[in-house]
Parts: structure tokens; C-alpha cells; sequence
């Protein structure tokens, strides 16, 4: 019989844990699907990971492991993958927003040998405007980068088990999971539901670790502001050359003593340009550096005697 993985990214959720366990073990008990349930606790300061253990004891198809410090959520969710056993594996966050019951109904799509199951947001929940239009422009500017639908996206997905090995197959620490399992094709369909009400805590996105999410991801996935850069020297060029003829014409009129507005606008285009153009250059530079260095996504500290793989 066919076994599915679920795999839990888990940051500070100990509140969250026993319940999840729970509503999904008796979930899978009533859908006849053979299953693990694996948290990822992803460095979390409170007993997240003793939470998992308990559980643990009364479930043994509950496994977890602990990062030895927050690594974040992609870190958490390729965790889960590298060690999960099942032929299908279905990523969803801990806090039951991504409803259980769309699970099974992923599962059987997979049955019908569906190999990538993308969970569409129907309504994304209860978020503030700002929070809205900012994903809103975000996925606008993705979508188009990466040529991609991701408008709806979100990380709950079911992948069959030659997309997970496709996936920890691949070289790059920046990942960007959401995008990936579009970028790596194969046979896949999708399935709507509603962002539920988180169960318990609180979401652990501040806006500038979202900002800072959407500059990663978008930079992982096209190398298109470098293209930018190009074009910004092309339109400068293209200045340069009108004024250059003007104040060429100018000097030989004699008439060239005027002008100091233009010169100081253009120092001011061109200075920005360069600066923006480094910055740029910069963080991809950065990114290189990061993947050249090559260190792991993340580190673990401890996992339950029930994963494979488990050194204790
Ligand atoms: N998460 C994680 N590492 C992090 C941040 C979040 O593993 O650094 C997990 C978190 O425990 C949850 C999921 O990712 O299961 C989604 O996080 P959250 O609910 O805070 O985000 P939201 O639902 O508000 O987008
Ligand atoms: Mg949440």
C-alpha cells in the first residue's frame, strides 16, 4: 500500500502540534491512507520539538526533527522531503490553514496519477489591504518573471515521489519551493481551498522579512534586473549622445557659459543609475557567493529513532 508523507515546516508552534497530529491521524484513519506525519521544527524556541516527541509516544507515524537554529521555512520543507518515505509527499503548514481535508482529495488525484498537486488559494483569508496588495504586486511581477501563473500559490502541494527526488536532486541553497514544482514540470493538476483561520499563535512574517522573501525569490528565479542594468546604460547612452550634440553646437556658437542645471541633473541620472545598477550587480554577486560557499540548507540537531537515516 501506497504511503504518504506529510511534512509539517514547524517554527514555535508547540501550541499547534498535538492538535495537527491529531485532526490529521484520524483524518487518514478514516480515508484508509497509510501515512507519516513529519515536523520539521525549524530552530523553535519553545517545546515544539518535545511537543513532536510527545505525540511521538502515542503515534509512532509522528517523526521529527529540530535545526539546530531557525533556518527557515524552505530549509524546513526540503528537511522533510530528504527524509520522508512515502511515494507521495504533501507539504502543508502546521497552524491547520491549510485545510486537512483537502489532503485526501489531493491524494486522490494523485491515485489517478496526477504527479504534482498545487493547492490554489480560493480566498486568501483574513489579511490586512497592505498585506494583500503587497502578494498581490508580488506574484503580478513574479508571475511575469518566471512566465509562470503563481497568483493563487501558496506551498501546500502534493509532489509524487520522482518530483521530491527531482527536487533534492537539485544543487542551489536558494530555493524557492513554491516556484520550483512548476519549474520542474511533470503531470500535475490542481485543487482549490480556503485559507483557514490560523489555530493557534501568530503568523511569524513581519513585512520586512516578506520584502526580503520577495527580493530572494524573484532574484532566484530571472536574472532579468540584470538585463535591467543593460537597458538602463542603453537609455543613459542615448541621453548622452542628444546632449552631446547640443552642447557642441553650443560651444561653437559660443553660447556655451549656461548649463549648469543640465549638468547637474545629469549627474544626478547617471549617479543613480550607477548606484542602482551596483546594487543590483551586488546582490547577485551575493548570491553567487552564497552558493559558491556551498554550506548546507540547514543543520540538524536531533531527530525521533523512527526516521530513517537516524544516526543516534
Ligand atoms: N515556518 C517555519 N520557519 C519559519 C517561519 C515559518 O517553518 O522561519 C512555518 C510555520 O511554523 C508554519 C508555516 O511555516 O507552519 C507558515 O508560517 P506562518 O503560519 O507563520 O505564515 P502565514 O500562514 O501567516 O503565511
Ligand atoms: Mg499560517
Amino acid at each position: 500500500m501506497a504511503v504518504l508523507s506529510v511534512i509539517l515546516p514547524s517554527y514555535n508552534e508547540q501550541k499547534n502540534i498535538s492538535n495537527t497530529a491529531q485532526v490529521l491521524a484520524e483524518l487518514f484513519e478514516r480515508e484508509q491512507i497509510d501515512y507519516e506525519l513529519i515536523f520539521v521544527s525549524d530552530g523553535s524556541a519553545d517545546g515544539t520539538y518535545e511537543a513532536v516527541c510527545e505525540e511521538k509516544k502515542k503515534n509512532s507515524r509522528v517523526k521529527g526533527m529540530e535545526f539546530s537554529r531557525n533556518f527557515g521555512k524552505e530549509a524546513s520543507i526540503f528537511a522533510g522531503l530528504s527524509v520522508a518515505v512515502g511515494d507521495a509527499c504533501v507539504v502543508m503548514d502546521c497552524d491547520l490553514q491549510h485545510p486537512p481535508e483537502t489532503v485526501p482529495e489531493m491524494y486522490r488525484l494523485w491515485e489517478q496519477g496526477y504527479e504534482v498537486v498545487e493547492g490554489i488559494k480560493s480566498r486568501r483569508g483574513k489579511e490586512s489591504l497592505f498585506h494583500r496588495s503587497f502578494a498581490g504586486l508580488f506574484y503580478g511581477i513574479m508571475s511575469r518573471l518566471i512566465k509562470m501563473d503563481m497568483k493563487a500559490s501558496s506551498d501546500f502541494k502534493l509532489l509524487d515521489r520522482k518530483v521530491v527526488n527531482v527536487l533534492l536532486g537539485l544543487k542551489e541553497r536558494n530555493t524557492f519551493f513554491r516556484a520550483l514544482t512548476f519549474w520542474a514540470g511533470f503531470r500535475s493538476t490542481t485543487v482549490e481551498y480556503e485559507v483557514q483561520e490560523r489555530q493557534y499563535g501568530e503568523s511569524k512574517w513581519s513585512y520586512s522579512s516578506l520584502f526580503s522573501y520577495a527580493i530572494q525569490n524573484a532574484t532566484s528565479f530571472s536574472t532579468l534586473p540584470l538585463q535591467l542594468v543593460t537597458l538602463m546604460g542603453m537609455v543613459c547612452i542615448g541621453f548622452s549622445l542628444i546632449l552631446a550634440v547640443q552642447t557642441l553646437v553650443k560651444y561653437f556658437m559660443g553660447t556655451a557659459v549656461e548649463g549648469f542645471t543640465t549638468v547637474i541633473l545629469l549627474i544626478l541620472i547617471v549617479g543613480g543609475f550607477i548606484m542602482l545598477s551596483l546594487g543590483i550587480i551586488g546582490h547577485y554577486l551575493a548570491r553567487i557567493y552564497e552558493e559558491v560557499k556551498g554550506r548546507p540548507k540547514y543543520i540538524i540537531k536531533q531527530m525521533t529513532d523512527n526516521i530513517r537515516g537516524n544516526m543516534e
